[in-house]
């Protein structure tokens, strides 16, 4: 079936990433430097999970197939569990995932898989427990490290690590990496530093392209893989010595935003087109009652038309995002 998701472009957005909290534990330096700070756009308060049912069930019926959670920190809601089983009431969504700093897997990662989830993103920026702790403000490293086991023991087959890419902090470790994930299923993604308003200095020191490493890859055996239609934007390596893959997502790259296939709504109902793009559609006065779905998915279709080709990174201009707390990265 066609999506109704589609835009004037031509894109079609099987993929929706839901925040559910703007509210994280830790504190990296290039996303919460200072911490969590109550207030602002959150007073009225995060979606329910009345609402995000209502959500969901208006994107399913409108072509989604995978929902990915994330925040702030989305393991922080002592509701998860609840909406988890919530976006598994529509069948038409065959993924729920999460990305999550790790913090709760090794308690809770298989209620998590009992209630429908089905893929995991965990962030770790770095295999040295010292760095770690400097780089999140969370001296975490080994509870993360048992949670990813704790994933695999629940019965996750593959498990996605979150690497943020930076000059001089993590660049030159990638043989550590690889020797990380040789026996493991792991798939590790650099994602390269982007610039959010609140992050430009951290940029010009520790931005660096991901070329950088597909260069060394290719040198070293790596093979790009295809990717799949609800796949993130991650290009994809194997190496047939080794159990995990590598991914690169480099938003900076030309074309990255033809290759678009998500949206996202915020903690606190905005649908936004684009991360970087501008100040969100509110849906939330269209979730008080089921009976508003069609007007929901009318708004929906219609905000979709207005997306833009592409995101303006490239002059600098980072859009609404503070950091990426807010919508979710
Ligand atoms: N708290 C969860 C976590 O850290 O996995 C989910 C939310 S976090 C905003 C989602 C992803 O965005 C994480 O993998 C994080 O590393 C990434 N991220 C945050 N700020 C970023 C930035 N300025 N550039 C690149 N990635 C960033
Ligand atoms: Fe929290 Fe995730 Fe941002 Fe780190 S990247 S501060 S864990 S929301």
């Amino acid at each position: 079936m066609a999506s109704q998701l589609t835009d004037a472009f031509a894109r079609q957005f099987f993929y929706l990433r839901l925040s559910i909290t703007d509210v994280c534990n830790f504190r990296c330096t290039y996303c919460l430097p200072d911490g969590y700070k109550p207030g602002g756009v959150t007073n009225n308060g995060f979606l329910s999970v009345a609402e995000v049912r209502r959500i969901t069930r208006a994107f399913a019926a409108m072509g989604t197939e995978k929902v990915r959670l994330t925040g702030g920190e989305p393991s922080l809601r002592r509701d998860f569990i609840d909406i988890v089983a919530a976006i598994r009431e529509n069948d038409a969504i065959r993924q729920i995932a999460v990305t999550t700093n790790g913090y709760r897997l090794a308690r809770d990662v298989a209620q998590w898989r009992d209630a429908g989830l089905t893929a995991l993103n965990v962030s770790v920026d770095s295999l040295d427990a010292r760095q770690f702790h400097a780089i999140t403000g969370q001296d975490k490293f080994h509870q993360v490290m048992e949670g990813i086991d704790a994933a695999f023991a629940a019965g996750f087959d593959k498990v996605k690590v979150n690497t943020v890419l930076m000059r001089d902090v993590n660049h030159h470790q990638l043989d550590t990496f690889l020797a990380w994930i040789k026996p493991r299923r792991i798939q590790l993604r650099f994602i390269e530093l982007m610039e959010t308003g609140e992050g430009n200095d951290l940029f010009s020191r520790h931005h660096i392209s991901g070329m950088v490493l597909r260069d060394e890859l290719l040198k070293r055996g790596w093979i790009h893989q295809l990717r799949q239609r609800s796949d993130g934007p991650a290009q994809v390596f194997c190496h047939p010595d080794y159990e995990g893959e590598i991914g690169l997502i480099m938003p900076y790259e030309k074309d990255f935003c033809a290759s678009c296939n998500r949206l996202r709504v915020s903690s606190v109902g905005k649908l936004h087109l684009c991360l970087f793009g501008d100040g969100g559609v509110d849906l939330r006065d269209l979730l008080a009652e089921d009976a508003q779905q069609q007007a929901l998915e009318a708004r929906i279709s219609d905000a979709l038309m207005h997306k833009k080709q592409t995101h303006f990174l490239h002059q600098g201009n980072t859009g609404i995002t503070q950091n990426l707390s807010y919508i979710g990265g």
